[in-house]
């Protein structure tokens, strides 16, 4: 990680350059691969192979807007940071090449207490854990003092040039799915910030793990573009009734959805499945004469609905359920908006 080490001053400046020397010793490896030149020099050089084109994204975490000190734990907060980006490149079909990480830190999360590790040496646990297994060398970055922690990555991916999966392609007829289950973060979350789920602690961690744990959907996205299968992709970071939308606007074209097809998570209701955020899924679309088999890479498959005509030139996405037809509004995900509630 490049520190801006005028940054550190003081008494914590020392153990803020431990923390860099740490962190640059662990990413290290990632020559070989896509990247040329890591953590250390001005710049990272990353290599793309002949025909690619570069594909980035990046992504704001802050404490108390997407994620608690008290309720999340420090791996659980590295993890999420960087699946986020992930679920970015995920969506375009690319793979990742390379992520930088910038963290504004309190001193208090920099330091480690007797017997303890520093916060943001198990931050960077989750984050790396996750970097391994998605062949991401963590290339660069920053770290300064902050009064709140906020953490920002930057993914970069490639993927071969023209073939990125986009929002905009989607066409009337069109088949739409969605990969795994959906509403598991949220209700997760819930039991997370619950008096209950606070009080059983570490115990809880299995019922919360959709919300703690989310994996970015990398190997399908990959299947889809390579087999040419979706017409339209996005990532659910905001929740299914927000981010179809998004896909319907970008491509011009309305959507129906099934309520009856739709991959409930355990413990969800379906309220979390059509709005609740960061499930990290992968929503796509398909002609109707493709075939998309029920797992892709291990993880289920479901079609959810079909894409139709603007109605009276406008997008729309409605819902159908036992009683009818509805128009599904937009209730995405405000993360800690309001303060103890989901938002
Ligand atoms: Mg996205």
């Amino acid at each position: 990680m490049r520190g801006k080490t005028s940054a550190f001053t003081g008494k914590s400046g020392a153990g803020e350059l431990a923390i860099i020397e740490r962190i640059r010793g662990r990413a290290s490896g990632g020559e070989g691969r896509g990247v040329s030149l890591g953590i250390g020099d001005d710049c990272a050089l990353l290599r793309l192979k002949a025909g690619e084109e570069a594909a980035v994204t990046t992504d704001l975490s802050i404490e108390g807007r997407h994620f608690r000190l008290e309720s999340h734990p420090a791996e659980a907060i590295g993890h999420r940071t960087l699946a986020r980006g992930l679920s970015d490149i995920a969506a375009m079909g690319a793979r990742p090449v390379a992520a930088f990480l910038s963290l504004g830190l309190p001193g208090k999360l920099t330091r480690a207490r007797v017997g303890k590790t520093a916060w943001v040496d198990r931050f960077l646990e989750g984050f790396l854990a996750l970097a391994e297994r998605h062949r991401t060398p963590l290339a660069g970055g920053d770290l300064a003092e902050s009064a709140i922690a906020v953490a920002d990555i930057v993914v970069m991916g490639a993927v071969p040039r023209g073939e990125a999966m986009l929002r905009s392609g989607a066409r009337p007829g069109d088949l739409i799915y969605v990969t795994g289950m959906l509403g598991g973060s949220s209700a997760g979350l819930r039991k997370l910030v619950s008096p209950e789920g606070k009080r059983k602690g570490k115990q809880n961690e299995a019922e919360v793990a959709a919300h703690l744990w989310p994996e970015p959907r990398i190997a399908q996205g990959l299947w889809l573009r390579g087999h040419g299968a979706a017409t339209a992709a996005i990532d659910i970071s905001d929740g299914l009734s927000t981010d179809l939308e998004h896909l319907c606007t970008e491509s011009g074209v309305s959507a129906e959805i099934d309520a009856e097809g739709l991959p409930v998570a355990p413990g969800a209701t379906l309220q979390d499945a059509l709005h609740g955020g960061e499930d990290y899924e992968l929503l796509f679309t398909a002609r109707r004469q493709t075939k998309i088999p029920g797992r892709i890479a291990g993880v289920p498959v479901s079609r959810i609905g079909r894409i139709g005509r603007l109605a009276g030139g406008e997008t729309s996405v409605n819902l159908w359920d036992s009683s009818g037809r509805r128009p599904l509004d937009r209730g995405g995900w405000e993360h800690f908006e309001k303060p103890g509630e989901r938002g």
